[in-house]
């Protein structure tokens, strides 16, 4: 079994984040994708998401609901604390024996990912799988080796921050998250 693992604030989740997903499903032959929004993240100090992490996984949950190949773990809402990927990792391993695990890693992601806890453990956990392509491959040289695949994945120029603002500033945010989350957003008057 081919497991992908997305973490991410989610706050909100949006079709970006959908159609990285698709693309990472479809790059890597994945059997899964689990969905993991982060309690806090360890470099994000000082800048905490907005809505709950209840609400935040609620919307995830909503985003992926109807489609079989994903799913959405709340290893790290549970936990609470600051969210070490390796922690998840060890946990998804041991709940999915066997199984080969991909982590799904931004640029940016892959440009801190020295700093990260127990890196060499990630990696012997999971395959490194890049989402974005750079100008350069700088970074993919520093990084090169075993267990690091790229997969080319488009960039839709949307992100949590602009569904956010445009909620404050009373704009409608349809076709930029699912409509189910659009309705839980409204509902729960979140981002106002
Ligand atoms: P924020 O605007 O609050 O910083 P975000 O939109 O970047 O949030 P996150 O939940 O932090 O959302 O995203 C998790 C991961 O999803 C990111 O590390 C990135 O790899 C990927 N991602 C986010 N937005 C996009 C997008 N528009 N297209 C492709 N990938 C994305």
């Amino acid at each position: 079994m081919r497991i992908g693992v997305f973490g991410g604030t989610f706050d909100p989740p949006h079709v970006g984040h959908l159609l990285l997903a698709a693309d990472a499903r479809e790059a890597l032959s994945l059997d899964r994708l689990i969905f993991i929004p982060v309690w806090a993240q360890p470099f994000k100090v000082g800048t905490q998401p907005v809505a709950s992490p209840q609400d935040r996984l609620e919307m995830v949950r909503l985003a992926v609901a109807d489609d079989a190949n994903y799913a959405v773990d709340d290893a790290e809402i549970t936990r609470k604390g600051l969210s070490y990927t390796v922690d998840t990792l060890e946990h998804l391993a041991e709940r999915y024996k066997g199984a080969q695990l991909f982590l799904l890693l931004g640029q940016d992601a892959l440009a801190g990912f020295p700093q990260w806890r127990n890196p060499e453990r990630i990696r012997e956990l999971a395959t490194l799988a890049t989402t974005e392509r750079s100008g350069t491959d700088g970074l993919r040289i520093e990084l090169a080796g075993e267990g690091i695949v790229t997969i080319s994945t488009r960039r839709v120029d949307v992100s949590s921050t602009e569904v956010r603002e445009r909620l404050r500033a009373k704009k409608s945010i349809k076709g930029f998250v699912p409509e189910s989350v659009e309705r839980f957003i409204e509902a729960r008057g979140l981002y106002r």
